[in-house]
Formats: structure tokens, sequence, C-alpha cells
């Protein structure tokens, strides 16, 4: 069993990786299709959101009413899905500095890793796929499973005790937004605020992250803090 009493539960944007324009795309063509909305939608802060909040805010904005939001979510969602998969190869998505390295020794150390992602779980997987970094990951909660962040991450924690065996209490929440910092402070997990992404390093303080990091390019700076 890979468990060293540890478990790191990695968001993937902005934290493991940057670059989204096909996972915009997907959003943007699936709106279009199903709601009718040709708005302009890239104004919004997406960061640290699920991909069905993002969808009911770029909906909401736009005017369209709750039921008729609704009725078409699922398949609003299936289709965003299908059209990642189907574009994927477009993706301009790289890993972020040292996110490779680090990886690789948390493996060797045997660390639990999983994923607290607001994607949708197949768009996390091909995302990460991309990029080799897809195989690190056996565990997560995604947007598909609920679009609350906090609900997502207790989620993949749940599945870390239940279907891995993992017995620590050792939890370490990564994420480059406060959203991903309130979320894993509501688990009781500890959190580590990577400011890679929109989020500086005070913000990220100020949003009461247990450890605050400039990015993952120095492996030894994370170990002392998981260790
Ligand atoms: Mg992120």
């Amino acid at each position: 069993m890979v468990d060293n009493g540890v478990l790191a539960l990695f968001d993937i944007d902005g934290t493991l990786v940057r670059g989204a324009r096909c996972h915009y795309q997907a959003f943007v063509h699936a709106v279009r299709k199903f709601y009718g909305v040709k708005d302009d939608i890239s104004g919004i802060n997406y960061a640290g959101k699920t991909d069905p909040q993002i969808l009911m805010e770029v909906l909401e904005l736009s005017g369209i009413k709750e039921t008729l939001i609704k009725q078409h979510l699922q398949d609003c969602l299936d289709y965003m899905t299908r059209y990642y998969l189907a574009n994927v190869h477009r993706e301009n998505v790289q890993a972020l500095g040292g996110v490779k390295k680090l990886l690789g020794e948390l493996q060797r150390r045997k660390v639990l890793m999983g994923l607290t992602t607001g994607n949708l779980e197949p768009i996390a997987h091909a995302k990460l796929g991309r990029v080799g970094l897809d195989s690190y990951f056996p565990l997560g909660g995604f947007g598909s499973d609920y679009p609350q962040r906090r609900c997502l991450v207790k989620k993949a924690i749940k599945c870390a005790r239940q279907n891995f065996g993992y017995k620590g209490n050792s939890i370490f929440v990564i994420g480059d937004t406060p959203r991903d910092v309130n979320a894993g402070k509501s688990t009781g997990a500890l959190t580590i605020g990577v400011a890679t992404g929109r989020y500086t390093t005070h913000e990220l303080e100020k949003s009461g992250a247990d450890f605050v990091l400039n990015d993952l390019t120095d492996k030894n700076e994370f170990l002392e803090i998981i260790f």
C-alpha cells in the first residue's frame, strides 16, 4: 500500500499546470450550443471555481432563467467534456516549474497523491495526460462530483481512506487560490498556497493558508512542510 502517513491533494490549474485555452473554448462552445449565449465570457474570474460553478455564473450573468439553466445543465457539461476530449491535442497546457520533479520525488517517498480540482473529471485526466502528469494521481475529487469545492475535497479524503487504506492524519491541500485554502481548511486539512496563479503570497497568507510558497521549484522546501 502506498501510504507513509501523508496524503497530498493537488489543485490543477495554476498549481500543477498553466494554459487552458481549449478548456475555455469548451465553455464558449457549450453555452452557445445549449443556451445561445454568445457573450464574451473572458472577463469572469474563474480561479478556484468548479466547472459547474463557472457555467452557472456565466449563464446567470447572461440573464438565462434558473429553470432553463437547470434543464440543460448536465447536457451542457457532457458536451463540454466531449468537446474537450476531441480537442485536447490543441490544449496549450504546460507543467509549471518544478512540478514534474516534485511529483516524482513524492512518488518515490510513497506519498499518496490525489487531485482536488474544479475540472470535470475526464477533463482533469486529459489535461494532465497532455503533460505526462496523470499517472501520479490514483484518486481525487472533481467538479463533476460536486459544484462546491469543500465537498470535492471531502470526497477525495474519503476515497483515500476507503479505497486506498489511507489511515494517516497528515493531509495537505495544495492550491493557488483562497478557494483552495478555504476548502482545505473546512475539512481540517493543512493547506499550502502556491502563488503561481493569479493570487500573491500575501493574498494566500491573508486567506489563512498554513504554508505559502512562491512556486513548487524547490522540492526540499515542500518536503520540509509535509514531513
Ligand atoms: Mg487553481
